[in-house]
């Protein structure tokens, strides 16, 4: 991917320094929840129990100490800067054509764990959008665990895909998409619910792809190898792949975030389509034609 030399977001904020290593981490029973909600991706019902039980920064008998970000962090704190920067100016020109105004989201790189505006959490959830304090929250180790534990690509163009379906949750956030899904949660079954998720999942992989078509039209930064690498993290991390991995067998009730073939269809579509039209229908359509 090609990203150096463009512009840098300023709405990124680098804790990583001020990284702490809790020495008490709550008792097995948390640490289990933590291990199969990072396996499993995570229902933001339990997010919340496990950030509310997740010791935070400095918190559980450790101490905060400052440090110096090694040559490869700050390359990678450019990265990131970089491109949330380019999800700036994709989201801000198509909201304005629109007629709407995109107000970006913030963005928090940490190590071990950070507190939220959703409550504290350590970085075995993996990155996450919280809708509290519209801040994207990512411990840019995840990026190697992808590769090494779950089998995706750490080529920088997947970690653009990763960031990008982030920031589609806080585009659905602007959008309404995830208060309809978020009122779902009173009135249904955990089964009916989970569907609301894996639909909201999935319209943030076609946003990601969405952006990542007109990012290219206007940035020209795809090379070659990089969105098989991309499609690699997205079948990575597909429900049906990690549940087959961790366990064994597959649930298809307790999907979250839909399959790898889902994961990537909806991926690749927008990425060749860039049709922002399709984003209501795949909320509507029948969930078994997603
Ligand atoms: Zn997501």
């Amino acid at each position: 991917m090609r990203w150096e030399g463009e512009r840098k977001s300023e709405n990124l904020e680098d804790r990583r320094s001020m990284g702490s290593r809790p020495m008490v981490v709550g008792g097995l029973g948390t640490l289990i929840v933590l291990l199969i909600g990072a396996l499993m991706g995570i229902d933001p019902r339990q997010l919340q129990q496990v950030m509310n039980n997740a010791p935070g920064p400095g918190g559980g008998g450790g101490q905060a100490v400052e440090r110096e970000l090694t040559p490869e962090e700050v390359r990678s704190g450019e990265f990131v800067a970089t491109i949330l920067a380019f999800t700036e100016e994709v989201w801000g020109e198509q909201f304005r054509r629109a007629g709407e105004t995109y107000v970006p989201p913030k963005m928090v790189l940490f190590a071990d764990a950070v507190q939220t505006g959703c409550g504290n959490a350590p970085s075995a959830v993996g990155p996450f959008y919280c809708p509290a304090d519209r801040t994207v929250y990512l411990d840019p180790t995840f990026f190697q665990e992808l590769e090494q534990k779950l089998g995706g690509s750490q080529a920088e163009f997947s970690q653009a895909y990763v960031i990008a379906h982030e920031i589609g949750h806080h585009v659905q956030n602007l959008l309404g998409y995830s208060d309809i899904v978020n009122q779902k949660r009173q009135t249904s079954s955990k089964e009916e619910f989970n569907r609301w998720s894996v639909r909201l999942e999935l319209q943030a992989d076609y946003l990601a792809g969405v952006w990542a078509h007109y990012g290219q039209q206007k940035f020209n930064f795809v090379e070659p190898g990089d969105v098989d690498a991309a499609m690699q993290s997205a079948k990575a991390i597909g429900d049906d792949r990690l549940q087959k991995n961790s366990r064994g067998f597959t649930s298809p009730e307790s999907y979250t975030h839909g399959t790898s073939a889902q994961r990537t269809k909806w991926f690749r579509l927008g990425l060749q389509t860039g049709d922002l039209g399709r984003m209501k229908e795949l909320f509507e359509m029948p969930f078994e034609e997603l």
